[in-house]
């Protein structure tokens, strides 16, 4: 039963793929009995992809460019979509049952294994529109139809009234596509400490101060990613970003650095 159920993840360069790795040794020394996917992109270099398949049960190279199948004929349409289409492939793992998509910039903090109870599409509402759900942390289906059914959506929007998505991310076409998230079934609403984003924690601190021991996934949404920090193994200590940013979410920006140097920096030289 749990085999057919997966962790997945993307990175498309080898700034992400860091990001994967440390998510991949944060879900095992919480001890997931589900499997860990990675899929990776064609600019992922060959040494980062070997240590990805060290850390990951099953690491797929995705390129959209030659599938050959409708998601090509969607990017010639539309070709900022490469990294969305590129996610959108998580639907094509029909080997698993189940599936729970982390984007590759989310650090878990605690064993979240209960989230396979959960049905498609399940998320945590986003924090800058809380009627749309982030799209860092969600539970699906591997499905070809949905698959189908998605690129389908992805290529019609846009060229249907001429306006292209205002972000071409997958966020909002998946928001789009499931789009009675909002209303249809409370169940679907993952609990936010499931994808707890560092920019919720300065714009409500005093919800962040009673609810934020509890939090379960840490999402380093925006522009710094924890790896665009430089951090001194020596002092334990980060920098790099604007001082709020430290002063608010220093633990887990340290706790990102500690996995990532203690786990993963040996294993790239
Ligand atoms: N991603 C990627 N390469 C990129 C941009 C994004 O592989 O150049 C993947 C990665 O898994 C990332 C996810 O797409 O976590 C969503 O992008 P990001 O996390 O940067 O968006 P944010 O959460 O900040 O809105
Ligand atoms: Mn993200």
């Amino acid at each position: 039963q749990l085999i057919d159920q997966a962790f997945v993840t993307l990175a498309t360069n080898d700034s992400y793929a860091k990001g994967a790795m440390v998510l991949a040794k944060s879900l095992r020394s919480h001890s997931t009995s589900r499997k860990l996917v990675a899929l990776v992109g064609p600019h992922v270099s060959e040494p980062f992809r070997n240590v990805l398949s060290k850390m990951y049960d099953e690491v797929h190279l995705v390129d959209v460019l030659d599938s050959g199948d409708s998601a090509h004929l969607a990017l010639m349409k539309r070709p900022n979509l490469g990294i969305t289409l590129t996610k959108l492939h998580c639907w094509t793992l029909t080997h698993f049952s189940k599936c729970v998509f982390m984007d590759a910039d989310t650090l878990v903090l605690s064993n979240v294994d209960d989230l396979f109870e959960r049905e498609e599409l399940s998320a945590a509402p986003d924090p800058g529109w809380p009627d749309c759900f982030n799209s860092g942390v969600f539970v699906f289906r591997p499905s070809e139809e949905t698959y189908g059914k998605l690129l389908q959506f992805c290529s019609n929007t846009g060229s249907f009234d001429g306006k292209l998505y205002v972000s071409c991310g997958d966020q909002g076409l998946l928001n789009s596509f499931f789009s009675n998230w909002a209303t249809a079934d409370i169940s679907k609403h993952l609990p936010f400490i499931y994808n707890l984003s560092s920019i919720a924690i300065y714009s409500y601190l005093p919800a962040f101060k009673q609810f934020g021991s509890d939090a379960k996934v840490v999402h380093f949404l925006g522009q710094m990613k924890p790896w665009n920090y430089s951090y001194d193994p020596e002092t334990k200590s980060v920098q790099g970003g604007s001082a709020e940013h430290e002063l608010l979410h220093p633990n887990y920006l340290l706790k990102w650095w500690d996995i990532f140097s203690t786990s993963v920096i040996p294993l790239l030289k």
